[in-house]
């Protein structure tokens, strides 16, 4: 392997690192039975923000994990993450800040256009705006949102030469197969507590038709069948 595939190599375990930490925000959500979408937003290497979706907990709509992670950093904390600035191992750079320090008051909104995104969900349409809107670097994330998503599933949000903002860079198929098997989680347990289970009810938990590599967006339908994604994301 040459220095370059090395080097490729390297960033590609760190994204899927980062990314394990956006999942363990969406196993957050599975606990309090919200749909499970999870991330966290890094900046220079650390994790300065995490979100989850809350859309049940506060009966509101636009409670999506980015937009969670976003008041996160901007200082109306909604987590329980308690890590901001660590890195993977957990060291914390800004240990010196009292708890009521925001990131904000050590680094300009701009420093979302240096932030990358780490989300389990392709973000949806309004979610894709908000991050296009704060110029964020790129966003990575798991599976694909066939039914709301607007980095290219539904729309191209992240895109479109609309507005003044320049396009979102995104690139999906992190830990995809472990977003599916969350969401499907959450699924299998709503089907299993509704009243008046519907047919699909009936349905397994499948683990065995997902791809386990990393793969283009064109791979995709073949898992949308299961229609595992409903919104809030
Ligand atoms: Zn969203």
């Amino acid at each position: 392997m040459g220095v370059y595939d090395e080097a490729e190599a390297n960033d590609r375990d760190l994204h899927l690192a980062f990314m394990r930490k956006a999942l363990e925000q969406g196993e957050e959500a599975l606990a309090q039975s919200e749909v499970p979408v999870g991330c966290v937003f890094v900046y220079n290497g650390k994790i300065i923000g995490a979100g989850r979706n809350r859309t049940n907990e506060t009966l509101n709509g636009t409670r999506h994990a980015e937009l969670c992670a976003i008041d996160d950093i901007l200082g109306n904390r909604t987590s329980n993450f308690s890590h901001v600035g660590s890195d993977l191992e957990g060291s914390n750079s800004f240990s010196e800040s009292s708890p009521d320090d925001t990131i904000l008051a050590l680094y300009p909104p701009s420093m979302f256009e240096h932030c990358d995104l780490y989300v389990t969900v392709e973000p949806c349409i309004m979610c894709a705006s908000a991050l296009r809107q704060l110029r964020v670097r790129k966003v990575y994330f798991g599976c694909w949102n066939e039914r709301f998503g607007g980095c290219g599933s539904v729309l191209n949000v992240h895109a479109d030469p609309v507005g003044n903002d320049p396009p979102l860079q995104v690139e999906g198929g992190y830990c995809r197969e472990e977003a599916i098997l969350l969401l499907r989680r959450f699924y299998m347990k709503e089907n299993s507590n509704a009243p008046n289970p519907k047919r699909k009810a009936t349905r397994v938990l499948k683990t065995t038709d997902l791809d386990t590599s990393l793969t283009s967006r064109d791979d995709r339908t073949r898992i949308s069948s299961t229609q595992v994604v409903d919104s809030f994301a």
